[in-house]
């Protein structure tokens, strides 16, 4: 999967070189105001990767401003945004007010001073909306350029704010508080001391308000001349969420002890051969977010799905993997990183396999019987270099596609009866999330008995996955 904090903030420090040095002289100048400002829009656009960029710009003097917002289809949250960005433009004025009031005794007033302000934006799988708005402004001709960032978190299910509360236990300031000050501390370079010390840090004074939340860290963002003298320019500092392990709010379930209602569920789980049974089935976890939610379904229901777990992602999310066993549900491996299987050579497959099967062991102190290759796409070496029996599926959602959980809905829909079939979706996107919480009350309604993979082999092709075979559409049907 792709890591896109590391490329962002890189266009972060790009923009900050841009609005620090290069706008204070192009802000001076008598060119036109709009033009420039549409040139370093320009600039931060491909680090904005959620919502479409609105505008606001007057180039009228002796105030001129253009600020950039996002727009994500979200009514609550574009409201909040787009009223952050009024603020940015209100501040401006207010603060540039005698410039303002001069200007109105004369009747070709000059440029008195300059706002640009632009943002980041991007999505974690749980479903966090981030805007960072970096704002330059000073007055024009003058060197001295100020640079604030303003960050917002929004839960896109709930439409609210997401604050450290709801992410961490009340010892997350220090955890910060550490990180942070080590992470300047380490710093040889004497231009960039801290203000006071690494004391000045300290969990008691507030520095950790302004956040964003990536998949794999949490980012702290500090003003220019906030901590640090001006030629440092507004440090971000990247903490990844291990920092955080075991303070961590957001599954408020996961820390407390696992559920024996949900074992006992389980293990009392009786399977009539004689009644439909379906088996659903979930690759590429697993998520924070998504797949505790297709859990918390699971777990209302007292049923049971396949998860086809990605190596890499169950050392990231360990708990998340055990609590898909601990509510009785298979997990087959969906190899360490996602690659096409039939690009690799023998001795690639049987590596990845190791790797995969070390991470499951340690996790869950056993190996998976189940191998869902990637794209579902396998050719004879991986089928004799794989020590796990092969499945693909036999109905499609194309949930990865459509991203929307009625046309998941619709797709299974369109497939009649559902007896003995194996239904393809994704443990990481909310929206599949969200048609599991419609689709098992729907399936139990309907009658059906909800079954793992393997069971659906053993009491509908009276087998025992075995490892090479493959199990594919025309088994499921
Ligand atoms: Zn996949």
């Amino acid at each position: 999967m792709k890591k896109p904090h590391i490329l962002w903030l890189c266009r972060l420090l790009v923009l900050t070189l841009l609005f620090g040095v290069g706008m204070t002289s192009a802000a001076s100048a008598q060119e036109s105001f709009a033009a420039s400002a549409q040139e370093y829009f320009a600039q931060s656009k491909s680090s904005q990767t959620a919502g479409e960029a609105q505008q606001l710009i007057s180039d009228q003097n002796p105030l001129p401003y253009a600020v950039e917002y996002p727009v994500i289809g979200n009514d609550a949250i574009d409201a909040q945004v787009k009223a952050a960005a009024m603020q940015l433009v209100s501040d401006y004025q207010t603060l540039y007010a005698d410039a303002q009031a001069a200007a109105a005794e004369v009747s070709r007033p000059k440029q008195a001073a300059y706002l640009m302000a632009s943002y980041t934006s991007f999505q974690t799988e749980e479903g966090l909306y981030n805007v960072v708005f970096q704002e330059t402004y000073g007055e024009a001709g003058s060197e001295t350029s100020f640079t604030k960032y303003h960050v917002f978190v929004y839960d896109l299910s709930t439409g609210e704010p997401f604050t450290w509360e709801d992410l961490f236990r009340p010892s997350y300031q220090e955890k910060a508080a550490d990180y942070v000050t080590s992470y300047f501390a380490a710093d040889e370079d004497t231009a960039c001391r801290l203000f006071g010390g690494t004391q000045a840090l300290s969990a008691e004074r507030g520095w950790y308000d302004s956040f964003a939340v990536s998949d794999s860290d949490i980012v702290f963002y500090f003003d220019k001349y906030s901590i640090l003298p001006a030629s440092c320019g507004a440090p971000t500092v990247i903490v990844p969420r291990d920092v955080f392990s075991g303070s961590y709010l957001t599954d408020p379930e996961e820390v407390e002890p696992e559920q024996p209602a949900a074992d006992s569920q389980n293990s009392s789980r009786i399977i009539d051969p004689n009644k439909p049974m379906v088996a659903l089935t979930f690759d590429d976890g697993p998520s924070r977010g998504a797949t505790n939610r297709i859990l918390d379904t699971l777990e209302k229901y007292g049923v049971v799905a396949t998860f086809f777990d990605v190596g890499y992602r169950v050392e990231s999310y360990p708990e998340v993997v055990q609590r898909e066993k601990a509510l009785g549900c298979e997990i087959g491996s969906h190899s360490y990183d996602h690659k096409d299987f039939t690009t690799l050579t023998a001795a690639q497959i049987q590596a990845d396999h190791n790797k995969t099967n070390a991470v499951f062991q340690k996790v869950l102190g056993e190996t998976p019987t189940l191998f869902r290759p990637p794209y579902g796409s396998y050719n004879a070496t991986v089928r004799q270099n794989s020590p796990y029996a092969i499945v693909t599926w036999s109905v499609d959602t194309l949930d990865w596609k459509s991203r929307n959980a009625d046309s998941v809905l619709a797709e299974i829909r369109k497939e009649g009866s559902l007896d003995g079939k194996v239904v393809l979706m994704h443990g990481i996107y909310d929206s599949t999330a969200q048609a599991v919480e419609q689709l098992v009350p729907s399936l139990l309604e309907q009658g059906y008995q909800l079954v793992t993979v393997s069971e659906m082999i053993q009491y509908r092709l009276g087998e025992t996955p075995a490892q090479g075979k493959v199990y594919q559409y025309s088994d499921f049907r």
